[in-house]
């Protein structure tokens, strides 16, 4: 990942950053860039998306039953020092998935189908079996994105961000949603995912699997990392 494949990751901390007056710093976008691939290129190599065919709604289960959309956001809340309780994390993190597949559904479909295809081999191309692993990554990749977007209008004057489950966060999630160019990230993921698959990182992740919370050693087979208990199916 770097800045010119990543310009709505970018500009998405640059605005957090405007807002909370250098709450983050180099480092801190460095480490929360890092984490968001590790992250994607989990969500990509464990499959998170790969047995949802076709189907929007199904993919969004597919997802919303891993950990991987509310572990990031506790990691990327450690890494603030942002302290907002897990459970108010797993909400944000289901509305904003719900958001981002109901404002995209069409282009996550199209994915969707070209994975089908992959299975069918008159159509079936090289490039199909990529997309199928990509679905996973872009997902990841656009709710890092809104998540960063969120935290911005959540940043309240006194240094906090004051965001929980109830109806009212769940209408600043849809509003995010809605101006943050979901169609835009959703294209932008899936360059970083090229990006991913043509530098060997994916194919290193696939050689070893790793648990994207703790880096443990895990397989494909784990429902949960046996370090730190993250869903992981
Ligand atoms: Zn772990």
């Amino acid at each position: 990942m770097n800045s010119s494949t990543n310009r709505m990751l970018f500009v998405a901390f640059k605005s957090l950053n405007e807002t909370t007056g250098d709450f983050l710093n180099g480092t801190k976008i460095e480490s929360i860039k890092d984490t968001v691939n590790t992250f994607a290129i989990s969500a990509a190599v464990l499959g998170a998306a790969a047995d949802v065919i076709p189907g929007a709604g199904g993919l969004l289960a597919a997802l919303a039953q891993t950990g991987l959309v509310w572990a990031l956001y506790v990691k990327i809340n450690k890494t603030l020092g942002i302290a907002i309780s897990e459970n108010a994390l797993k909400f944000v993190g289901t509305a904003i998935a719900t958001n981002i597949i109901t404002s995209a559904g069409y282009m996550i479909l199209a994915y969707a189908a070209a994975a089908v295809m992959s299975f069918i081999p008159v159509f079936g191309q090289a490039g199909s079996a990529v997309t199928h692993l990509a679905l996973g990554y872009i997902l990841i990749y656009a709710a890092a994105v809104v998540y960063l977007n969120f935290l911005t209008r959540t940043y309240k004057a006194n240094g906090s961000f004051t965001f929980d489950d109830s109806d009212k966060t769940k209408d600043i999630i849809r509003d995010t949603v809605k101006d943050s160019n979901v169609k835009g990230i959703i294209k932008e993921g899936k360059n970083a995912f090229k990006e991913a698959k043509d530098n060997g990182d994916i194919a290193r992740a696939q050689k070893e699997l790793k648990c994207p919370n703790c880096g443990a050693k895990i397989t494909k087979e784990q429902a949960f990392c046996s370090e730190c208990g993250l869903k992981l199916k």
